[in-house]
């Protein structure tokens, strides 16, 4: 495009709450194929709330647990637990994060555990009854938050992150502009799919590590394809770097946003289609 052309387009699209950082950002977004999305905070609102605790035991400790160790986390999901949790926080040594895992401390001279399934077989033997009762709350598109104390499930956390209300709109007019919409996250499989159900997509990628995020860009490229990835985390920074165009959700962290190409300035997906289309139409009018 010419430099008048990329002056508009960065121009209406600035207007429109969509930064382009480059010309070329603007000239590449209407020639990709595939968008590939990060779940939480760029699909779902990123505001998480506990609302079920399973437990065989004393629900007030379960939540006073888990709290306590995830007073030491930054993750998205820690300041649901904290805010669920009404009493006193106890005392934490020897705090570690594993990412995309979860968090694991000791308590009174005892190892906690908490996160994922994968995390709970790393850290505790056997089955448990609360998995068949955690299963409903995943299928229902809850994440799960295992609660492991001295290597025996001890409680599940069920928490719940809403979608957007307009994400499955603007995804539906990605899909009709021709794009392949992917999910990717690091969610498990019954919960990504449940989310992706009510965007309206297909095709998910879940279960992934924070460090394979870009490797699932990486793969999606060798298949041909021509990816903008779409992301808020610090988790997505290495695949918006990966893929052809990067765009960061506004509100997301400093680091997606310093290593996107495109910023969505009012964070919702919206602003995507407005991005694609402001790219399209700066194409058309060079020819
Ligand atoms: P996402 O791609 O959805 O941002 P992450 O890779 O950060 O997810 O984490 C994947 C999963 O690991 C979460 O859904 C959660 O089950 C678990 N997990 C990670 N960190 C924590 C934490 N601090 N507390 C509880 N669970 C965690
Ligand atoms: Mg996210």
């Amino acid at each position: 495009a010419t430099p008048t052309a990329i002056m508009v387009g960065t121009g209406l699209g600035a207007k429109h709450g969509v930064l382009f950082k480059n010309g070329a950002a603007l000239e590449q977004l209407a020639q990709l194929d595939t968008v590939v999305l990060d779940k939480t905070g760029t699909i779902t609102q990123g505001q998480p709330q506990v609302t079920d605790v399973l437990t065989t035991g004393d629900r007030a400790e379960v939540l006073q647990l888990a709290a306590s160790l995830e007073y030491y986390s930054d993750h998205p999901l820690a300041s649901a637990v904290i805010e669920a949790n009404d009493s006193q926080r106890q005392s934490v040594t020897d705090f570690t994060t594993l990412p995309g895992l979860g968090v694991t401390g000791t308590i009174n001279g005892v190892t906690v555990a908490l996160g994922n399934a994968k995390l709970m077989q790393q850290q505790t033997s056997g089955e448990n009854a609360l998995f068949a009762q955690a299963a409903s709350l995943s299928t229902a598109g809850k994440t799960l938050i295992y609660v492991a104390q001295a290597g025996t499930v001890i409680g599940v956390l069920g928490v719940t992150d809403p979608i957007k209300t307009d994400s499955p709109a603007a995804i539906k007019r990605l899909q009709q502009l021709g794009l392949n919409v992917v999910m990717l996250t690091g969610d498990n499989r019954p919960t990504a799919e449940a989310i992706a159900t009510q965007a309206g997509i297909q095709q998910v990628i879940s279960d992934v590590l924070p460090a394979g995020k870009a490797d699932a860009i990486k793969s999606l490229q060798q298949q041909g394809h021509k990816v903008a990835m779409v992301g808020d985390g610090i988790n997505d920074a290495p695949a918006l770097v990966q893929a052809e165009i990067g765009v960061a959700i506004g509100n997301g962290t400093d680091v997606a946003v310093d290593s996107a190409d495109v910023i969505l300035m009012n964070s919702d997906l919206s602003s995507l289609v407005t991005a694609r289309q402001l790219s399209h139409k700066t194409m058309i009018n060079i020819k």
